[in-house]
């Protein structure tokens, strides 16, 4: 019943938690923003949060994110930054008292991103991404057979291969010459990284941008010597030779109190 009635009442009482980065600045805005939420009778709860506030950076909300990453349903993201402007933070902390107006007096609109999801059905193990994931190996060259909804498509031959989503393509995809992909398109983007050129071997070597509908499956015997990072976290590939990527019914949501500017993010980047 407690529950129903915080959620009609919408923004009024709502149970939330806060991640932050870590360092001292992120913590004290962390404390200014718990208390102000105090004073607007909102309620702080770990457990059966509603919002999460990450305050900190983009990396900061990927880390809340994967805390929570079992009770996403449930659960809606508001992100503060410590520094400038990022692509999923909304305010800086320099906004905390008109962010806690916005909580008291708006509505948000809700923004939701599909995650992107690596299926190892050897080991029946799911993982989840919302920037990106990279099959990595430095030391070792890996020979990759590539195929998109089941058809060959191509042997990469590298370091590896990034997949990354809409709004992973500012991140590492966008340091491996991937394109920067606006919001709202539903595509994946895959990469190769640092791929091996000469005339015996070819693959696309171009970013390929493709609809989030497609299923990319990766195997061969080197997985075994790769990593698997996914957003900033990583796992081994021993006794792996098969991964299936595709978007994900996971969905991630954000609440979104003050109007979106992509092109003002972007700016920030360079
Ligand atoms: P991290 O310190 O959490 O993040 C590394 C940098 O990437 C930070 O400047 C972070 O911004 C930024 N970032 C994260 N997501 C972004 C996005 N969607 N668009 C633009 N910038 C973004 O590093 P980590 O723990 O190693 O890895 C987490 C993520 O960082 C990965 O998903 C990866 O894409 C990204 N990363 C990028 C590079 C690169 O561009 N060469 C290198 C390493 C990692 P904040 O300062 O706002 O947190």
């Amino acid at each position: 019943i407690c529950y129903n009635i915080l959620k009609k009442r919408g923004s009024d009482l709502m149970r939330f938690s806060i991640v932050d980065r870590g360092d001292e600045n992120s913590k004290r805005v962390a404390d200014t923003l718990k208390k102000k939420c105090f004073s607007i009778g909102w309620q702080y709860d770990d457990e059966h949060c509603e919002i999460i506030f990450s305050v900190g950076g983009d990396g900061t909300l990927l880390r809340a994110i994967h805390t929570y990453i079992d009770k996403l349903d449930e659960i809606q993201f508001v992100a503060i930054h410590t520094g400038n402007l990022g692509f999923f933070t909304d305010y800086t902390q320099d906004e905390v008292d008109h962010l806690v107006y916005d909580l008291k007096h708006n509505k948000p609109v809700v923004e939701e991103f599909n995650l992107l999801q690596m299926d190892l059905p050897q080991v029946n193990e799911t993982l989840y991404a919302l920037n990106e994931v990279r099959i990595e190996s430095l030391a070792k060259t890996l020979v990759l057979d590539i195929s998109i909804d089941d058809e060959f498509f191509e042997s990469s031959q590298g370091s590896g291969i990034c997949v990354s989503t809409q709004s992973g393509s500012t991140a590492v995809n966008r340091a491996l010459k991937g394109a920067v992909v606006d919001p709202g398109l539903k595509v994946l983007q895959l990469c190769e990284i640092m791929p091996i050129s000469h005339k015996n071997h070819h693959s696309l070597k171009n970013p390929y941008i493709m609809n989030d509908n497609r299923k990319i499956s990766v195997r061969g015997d080197t997985l075994a010597y790769a990593h698997v990072c996914y957003d900033h976290l990583e796992r081994d590939l021993k006794s792996i030779s098969e991964i299936i990527i595709h978007s994900s019914t996971k969905k991630v949501r954000f609440a979104r109190y003050r109007t979106y500017s992509y092109l003002t993010r972007l700016k920030n980047l360079y």
